[in-house]
């Protein structure tokens, strides 16, 4: 089944005993949110059916509908479920490496080792870039975003913590590198 991928984070229509591949009516989301409702019928590939009735399922983790094509009247049941939301790091080098919030934390606590700078505030921090990139990104982005980003946040919040950053982060390719390097020169 094919999704906007931002709406595929959110929640997808899997015909029940269906390959995902030819349930593909190529719909935009946010067009017509009536026709994202509908997938084709498995029986006759009819694109349009009446849900006849929609149910919270597996405690709250998906939606159960029961649907009847409204070309074959045979019936079937969807479930919507929605994927667990992930996000890439591009390096520069082109290779790719799971978004892991905490890995960012890491960096940013290593940067304000002995600095007055409150842990709960780098939390608050890295909540609001994690946010930002999962609004703004879709599966991938480039690791000198996040770079910039943490840089930008650090110079808010301690300067001297922020000069250490991106000092060292200029060198390297990303966030995560950056922990294990000053791990290795403390
Ligand atoms: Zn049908």
């Amino acid at each position: 089944m094919v999704f906007d991928s931002r709406e595929s984070r959110t929640g997808g229509v899997y015909p029940r005993s269906f390959p995902l591949s030819r349930a593909t009516p190529n719909q935009k989301v946010g067009a017509n949110r009536r026709k994202v409702q509908a997938v084709i019928c498995p029986f006759c590939s009819h694109p349009d059916q009446r849900v006849l009735d929609s149910r919270v399922a597996r405690d709250g983790q998906a939606i159960r509908r029961r649907r009847e094509c409204i070309n074959c009247e045979r019936r079937f049941t969807t479930f919507e479920i929605y994927e667990r939301p992930r996000l890439f790091v591009v390096k520069r080098d082109g290779t790719r490496q799971e978004f892991a919030p905490e890995k960012l934390l890491n960096s940013m606590l290593l940067a304000c080792g002995k600095r007055p700078v409150a842990v709960e505030r780098l939390r608050e921090a890295v909540s609001n870039l994690e946010k930002g990139l999962y609004e703004e990104f879709d599966d991938e982005v480039p690791s000198t975003v996040i770079g910039e980003r943490v840089m930008r946040v650090l110079r808010e919040i301690d300067t001297v913590a922020y000069v250490r950053f991106a000092s060292v982060y200029q060198e390297f390719e990303s966030v995560s590198d950056f922990s294990s390097i000053l791990k290795r020169c403390r």
